[in-house]
This record gives C-alpha cells, sequence and structure tokens, in this order.
C-alpha cells in the first residue's frame, strides 16, 4: 500500500468498484449516484438490463416469455435506461427467438430423435393403415418395404420406373 499525499485522489472520489482481490479502481467515479467511473458503471447496468430482461423470459422458450422480455425492454427504452441502438438489437434478437418456436414446435411433432431408425411414415399414413389392416403388417399389401437409409430413399426414387 502507497501513502497517499494530500494531492492524491481520495478514495472517495475514485470509483467504489473493487477486484475480487480488494483492490479499487484507479478511475475517477464520474456518477455520484453509483460511485462508479463510466466503465464499470455502463457494467452494472448491463448486468442489471439482464437480470430485468430475463427474469420472465422462460429461457425465451415460450412466447409469452419473450412477450414479457419485450415488455421489459419497452419500459427499459421508455424509462431511458438503455440506449436505442441496443434496445433495437435486443428487439430483433427477440424476434428471431420468437420465430424459431413454432418450427421447434414442428418439430417436436413430426419427429422423434430418440429412435434409431428414421419414422418416414406420417400420422396420416399409420392411422390409414391401421385402419384398412387391423392385425400388424410390417408392410402394407402392395408396398415395397421403406428404405433404411436416406441414401438408399433418394436411390430408390431416382431409380422408379413410370407405372
Ligand atoms: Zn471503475
Amino acid at each position: 500500500m502507497q501513502a497517499q499525499s494530500p494531492n492524491t485522489v481520495t478514495s472517495t472520489a475514485r470509483c467504489q468498484h473493487r477486484t475480487a482481490a480488494g483492490r479499487q479502481c484507479r478511475s475517477l467515479a464520474s456518477d455520484p449516484s453509483s460511485q462508479l467511473c463510466p466503465h464499470h458503471a455502463a457494467t452494472a447496468r448491463e448486468q442489471d438490463f439482464r437480470e430485468v430482461l430475463t427474469r420472465d423470459a422462460f429461457d425465451f422458450q415460450r412466447p409469452q416469455g419473450v412477450n414479457n422480455s419485450l415488455g421489459a425492454l419497452y419500459n427499459l427504452l421508455a424509462e431511458g435506461r438503455i440506449s436505442p441502438r441496443r434496445a433495437s438489437v435486443l428487439a430483433h434478437i427477440s424476434s428471431l427467438l420468437l420465430r424459431t418456436l413454432p418450427a421447434i414446435d414442428y418439430d417436436n411433432e413430426h419427429y422423434t430423435y430418440d429412435d434409431d431408425e428414421p419414422d418416414a411414415e406420417t400420422e396420416e399414413q399409420a392411422v390409414a393403415e391401421s385402419a384398412a389392416s387391423p392385425a400388424p403388417q410390417p408392410v402394407a399389401p402392395g408396398k415395397e418395404p421403406l428404405p433404411k437409409t436416406a441414401e438408399e430413399f433418394a436411390a430408390a426414387g431416382l431409380n422408379r420406373k413410370p407405372n
């Protein structure tokens, strides 16, 4: 610890941020309310924004969560606490997140990823086949068995002769 002369900046005028080791930031505090330098004041605000914007966001996995986050973003912008530029980028990301949700729902409804073999049957085909043949049959009458791999499926399609 070095001795402080009367001319050195007093510790209260300095940024009150301290490192994990307890060392005080050397920059001047610019904001009297937070007693932080511009850099650490901005860092503190960003952490605050993140908490506010993700509090009710449900990890952005539900439309209601994205809606909640956008509402919080609106309030931050209306209060002048976040820059329009940053708010604009966050709103755009929210829009992208929202747009992927229906695609994820569609995937979850139509595909199962835990099966070893790809399930090529649509639900309608499965329903029609089960109605037509009550006894379980691996292949419906008059139908070729489905190829095991995507490559075989593509090759079968290309080599198919016109009826
Ligand atoms: Zn600082």
